[in-house]
């Protein structure tokens, strides 16, 4: 079955339906209910929960299972049909030049995200270039350069330029030999009018083929407005989710794709540049189930 990895008591649940056939109203309110606990302390967004619990209990009563099929097969394929439809297949990131601009607020991982998918592009053949944008944060400059050393990059900066519009500019002018053109910009602790107002200026210079949304995995709630403020400033295309590493199991992403009818493209798995995962349905499942 698709789904490994599942948490022992949603396992426990599951075992208790071995060799029944049909399920009753209570083993589905069981299951559902083991799920909506594993959701809710992944930080899933309860009307997103509740959504999800609605339709899988709907469809487990409903669909009788295909012969040979037993109760517990049927309702964990149900479970794993509906949350791919809210968790979503992994953003399409086609093997050619582009440029990505990376969103986000200042500590969810942008700068360090930057430098992984340049890596990422780079071991996939093609040649990635960051450019850092970021005029606001003391020390990102020198942060995105050693990472782009680390990862072996081509990379752009200006410390001694404050407009980062120009830097955006200049940047792809100096760096117009590389074919995946990454564009880190400034986050700010919250979505103050001057950080958006920034970002959609840089978004208009360079044009993006995605921009995408870097959030911390312990976003929790925060995640809707965030996704609704960048996705009306910019259009958000997919979301990159940082610190999966840690104990946070990132389910506030799932608000932002929804919000912003996205898609999750990659994960941060650790501080180095080889840290990073194109993101992957099944195993993100499992992680917010366990
Ligand atoms: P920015 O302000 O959005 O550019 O954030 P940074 O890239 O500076 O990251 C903030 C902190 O999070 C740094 O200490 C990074 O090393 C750390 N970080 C970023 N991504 C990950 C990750 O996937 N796992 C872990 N453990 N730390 C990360």
């Amino acid at each position: 079955m698709v789904l490994d990895n599942l948490g022992s008591s949603l396992r426990g649940t599951l075992e208790t339906l071995q060799g029944k056939t049909r399920l009753s109203e209570e083993d589905v309110e069981a299951v559902v209910r083991e799920i909506q606990r594993s959701l809710l302390q992944a930080d899933v967004d309860v009307s997103l929960v509740m959504e999800l619990s609605d339709s899988i209990k709907t469809r487990a009563l409903k669909e009788e299972p295909p012969g040979g099929t037993s109760a517990r097969d049927h309702v964990l394929k149900i479970v794993y049909e509906e949350m791919v439809a809210i968790v979503g297949e992994s953003t399409e990131i086609p093997l050619e030049p582009q440029t990505i601009l990376l969103a986000g607020l200042q500590g969810s991982g942008k700068t360090t995200s930057a430098a992984k998918m340049a890596w990422w592009f780079s071991k996939k053949g093609l040649r990635p270039a960051v450019i850092q944008t970021d005029t606001f944060r003391p020390g990102a400059y020198d942060q995105a350069k050693q990472m782009c050393e680390r990862a072996e990059v081509e990379f752009y900066g200006d410390p001694d330029e404050s407009d980062p519009v120009t830097i955006a500019r200049e940047g792809l002018e100096a760096t117009e030999d590389a074919d995946v053109h990454i564009v880190d910009t400034a986050g700010r602790h919250g979505l103050e009018d001057e950080l958006i107002a920034e970002i959609e200026e840089i978004e208009g210079l360079v044009s993006p083929d995605l921009s995408l949304l870097v959030f911390d995995a312990a976003i929790g709630q925060g995640a809707k407005e965030q996704a609704r403020q960048f996705e009306e400033a910019i259009g958000i295309d997919g979301v990159m989710i940082t610190k999966l590493d840690g104990t946070a199991k990132g389910g506030g992403a799932l608000t932002a794709v929804n919000e912003t009818d996205s898609s999750i493209a990659f994960l941060g798995t650790g501080e180095t540049v080889q840290d990073i995962e194109r993101f992957e349905p099944n195993g993100f499942i499992s992680r917010l189930l366990g």
